[in-house]
């Protein structure tokens, strides 16, 4: 393998492209993204950057030691050629390699009618920047959806004296993802902050004529906005490989080391579905840990085929800052028939809650309890499905 294009130039791409250069490849590496931006850090788009606490510059996610790759930026892969493996890009022209990295990622789902003023999502530089404009005392801000980057803006939002409520269509909040006593637990942070929590009510419509003037329930109530963050949820970007060689499912469909229905072709971060051994099925994890540490397994697998000396994928993790707790996630909380809260009380400002499987540790939650967490994360022990 001579030549390897990266697609997709954000942090899953700069890992697999360091991942390369660590792993002895010395021919030819282009990363090609379709922001004009060199990588940076997503996480703290919500979060600090959001609040005004960090500039453009403190997000690079690059160091002084970087390898030596062709940066291809401002240009998006429109089609891989499955007979040339050749990448077309959105200006017609052609790159050329032996090796693909696919590293898409994601983008936020919008809500679907008419666009308003005043209407935000949240996945990149540009997006922030027009969110942190509108970021002023008093102004009344409502946020649909209380996942995690919902969960993130409110907070971050009422830290700046906005007048926040957040909308949620489920009963509680992150109960899929953390079970319904622990998510409401969390749910409680924000109203104990003085942000309104809306629950079990759906959205309607976004109201306003050319700019948005609130969100209408489909309980009938109406809450009155003038900015609407949508946190709904993201889409892998995966649409450019519709039609070529590449197997997709919800994302690309990758074997538990990345690897595709295409020999030369790996998939890594938010965009690659791999499969999970624990839970049996494909899994796509959207979180920033699984983008900085399975490209590696990815390119061994793209290197070598085989699997010498790199260890599988370790089990999900993600973690979020609200308010003044910071929450840590890891494992697989889907397979637990118990969960103890071992340390503190989901009704106070720390605890830690593991979850277990026939006695055996497969998932944990951590609220301000890092040291212990981090304990018990090391051993989560994957149980077979
Ligand atoms: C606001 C926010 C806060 C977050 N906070 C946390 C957190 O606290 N904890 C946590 O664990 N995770 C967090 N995440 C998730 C984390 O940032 C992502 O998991 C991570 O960015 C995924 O990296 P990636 O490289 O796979 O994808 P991305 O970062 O989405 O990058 C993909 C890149 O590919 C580009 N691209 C797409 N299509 C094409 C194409 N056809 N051609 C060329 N380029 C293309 C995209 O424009 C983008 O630049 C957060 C995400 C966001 C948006």
């Amino acid at each position: 393998m001579r030549s390897v294009a990266v697609i997709g130039a954000s942090l899953a791409g700069l890992c697999a492209a360091r991942a390369l250069r660590d792993q002895g490849f010395e021919g030819e590496i282009s990363v090609i993204g379709d922001e004009v931006h060199r990588p940076y850090d997503r996480p703290p788009l919500s979060k600090d950057f959001l609040l005004g606490v960090l500039d453009q510059i403190d997000l690079a996610l690059e160091t002084d030691s970087e390898p030596d790759v062709r940066w291809v930026l401002g240009r998006r892969a429109v089609r891989l050629d499955g007979a040339t493996a050749e990448i077309e890009l959105d200006d017609g022209s052609r790159i050329a390699a032996d090796g693909v990295i696919v590293a898409t990622g994601a983008r936020a789902r919008p809500f679907a009618g008419r666009g308003l003023a005043g209407v935000h999502v949240l996945r990149t530089l540009e997006d922030a920047l027009a969110l942190r404009e509108e970021l002023r005392p008093g102004t009344r801000m409502a946020v649909i959806g209380a996942g995690f980057i919902g969960a993130e803006v409110a907070s971050t939002a009422h830290k700046r004296g906005l007048d926040v409520t957040v909308i949620e269509a489920a009963e509680v909040p992150l109960a899929g993802a953390l079970g319904a006593t622990l998510g409401a637990a969390l749910a409680r942070v924000h109203e104990e902050n003085g942000v309104r929590l809306s629950c079990g009510t759906g959205v309607a419509e976004l109201t306003g004529a050319g700019r948005v003037t609130g969100v209408a329930l489909t309980d009938g109530r109406h809450i009155p906005a003038d900015v609407v963050v949508v946190g709904i949820g993201a889409n892998p970007n995966v649409e450019w490989l519709q039609g070529g060689p590449v197997e997709l499912d919800d994302g690309v469909r990758c074997d538990a080391r990345g690897g595709t229905s295409v020999p030369q072709v790996v998939a890594v971060g938010d965009c690659a579905s791999w499969y999970d051994p624990v839970l049996g099925r494909q899994h796509r994890v959207e979180h920033w840990t699984g983008a900085m540490e399975r490209p590696a397994i990815a390119v061994s697998t793209l290197l070598n085929g085989s699997y010498p000396g790199i260890a599988p994928a370790k089990p999900p993790y993600f973690w979020s800052e609200q308010y003044d707790r910071r929450i840590q996630f890891a494992g697989y909380p889907h397979l637990a028939d118990s969960v103890d809260v071992e340390l503190g009380s989901p009704d106070g400002p720390s605890f830690l809650a593991v979850y277990r499987r026939e006695g055996v540790a497969v998932a944990a939650l951590g609220v301000n309890r890092p040291r212990e967490f981090t304990r018990v994360r090391r051993g989560l022990c994957p149980v077979a499905a």
